[in-house]
């Protein structure tokens, strides 16, 4: 089991904190952060390295999540167009076994969806305990580009006492709604982590000149983001507000600078690990019962060795306490509590191989209600 040393932790800390917005801070996004922003502590080669271990880092505990099964996450990317949601997807999560991760992509609304109330097609693609959830773009977009777009709201068919509220209390209604569904869901055992990729007016100027002239990237460009761009100044606004009513205690804003992708990415996951870390989730243990029965299994199953071959490459892992085993046996692992170590073995096995009861029934289960969903 990979333990994150002190240190490491720390490390981790200190690298997003410039990014979280305080509760209660009035932002402005144009005064508070700038999306050229990039920490001293990291250069760009050792900030790609740092990603790299960070992955490793994700995919353990994306495991141990998915073993104990009591929590789940669920990230929220927010970005203008050409902010990097995709790319930070792909890159983040590129060393986490898909079957504990589901990305929801959210575009305008289909006549089935506003049909209902406005969170739930959010609500309906939330990840279960021991999943990570993505949301590329979120319910946030029910304040952003519905607030930019009046139009939007008016096809939402709202009953006119909401949607005649004067002024902007219907934003303060969403605002006091999106934030007590967030803390429903943190006091039942899911993490929602909040990123808003802030990009520059001009860096987004160049990725959309770069989607019109490579030939490869011309579907992912549509007039209709230059019309969006063109409400820029009203974007930011919406955003800014949006950071400030919802920056919360149990579910904060970070706010990502976005115009060096690495150093995004890089920052992405140190918020992601930095959610795990706090969660730190366990593999859980067998109790006495379940532990002789194993052993009875292990020494059938060391009696069917074929004659002449290794009754058991395992043996030594399955002996004794994992505080027991020799010290400098397991570079960079430490046998923690609940048999961590040999636990996370059998986990890494049922990636590729066999698997345990434990992930195997798990999955089996989520893919179960998800097919049914
Ligand atoms: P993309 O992320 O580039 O595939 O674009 C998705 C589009 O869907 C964007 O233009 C969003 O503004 C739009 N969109 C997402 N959520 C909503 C929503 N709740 N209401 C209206 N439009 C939305
Ligand atoms: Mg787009």
């Amino acid at each position: 089991m990979v333990e994150v040393s002190a240190e490491r932790r720390q490390n981790i800390a200190t690298l997003i904190e410039p990014l979280r917005v305080p509760p209660g801070r009035q932002v402005d996004l144009a005064r508070d952060f700038d999306p050229g922003y990039r920490s001293d502590l990291v250069r760009k080669k050792q900030g790609r390295e740092l990603l790299r271990t960070g992955i490793d880092l994700l995919a353990e505990y994306q495991r141990r999540l998915a073993a104990q099964g009591t929590h789940g996450v669920l990230l929220c990317l927010q970005s203008l167009d050409a902010g990097g949601k995709d790319g930070t997807i792909r890159h983040v999560m590129s060393g986490v076994n898909p079957q504990g991760v589901h990305v929801s992509s959210f575009k305008v609304p289909s006549a089935t969806e506003l049909g209902h109330d406005y969170l739930w097609r959010y609500a309906r693609a939330l990840p279960a305990r021991g999943d990570i959830g993505i949301f590329n773009r979120s319910h946030y977009e029910e304040v952003l580009v519905v607030r930019v777009h009046p139009e939007v709201l008016a096809r939402q068919g709202l009953p006119p006492a909401v949607d005649d509220t004067a002024g902007d209390d219907i934003w303060d209604r969403r605002y006091r709604e999106i934030n007590d569904w967030e803390r429903y869901l943190t006091d039942n055992g899911f993490a929602v982590v909040k990123l808003f990729l802030n990009l520059s007016k001009d860096e987004q100027r160049e990725r959309f000149l770069k989607r019109v002239r490579v030939p490869e990237r011309n579907w992912k460009f549509s007039p209709a983001d230059v019309r969006e761009r063109a409400r820029w100044d009203d974007y930011q606004r919406a955003f800014s507000q949006m950071l400030s009513a919802t920056s919360t205690s149990y579910a904060p804003w970070y706010v990502v600078p976005a115009d060096h992708k690495w150093f995004a990415r890089l920052c992405a996951g140190a918020v992601l690990a930095h959610t795990l870390i706090g969660i730190d989730p366990q593999y859980p243990t067998v109790s006495e019962d379940v532990r002789r029965e194993l052993q009875s299994v292990g020494r059938e199953l060391e009696a069917e060795a074929p004659d002449g071959s290794a009754t058991d490459q395992h043996k030594g892992h399955h002996k004794g306490h994992p505080k027991r085993h020799p010290k400098g046996h397991h570079d960079g692992h430490h046998g923690g509590h609940h048999d961590g170590h040999h636990d996370a073995e059998a986990a890494t096995t049922a990636n590729g191989r066999a698997g345990t009861a434990n992930s195997r029934g798990k999955r089996t289960r989520t893919t179960a209600a998800r097919a049914g969903g």
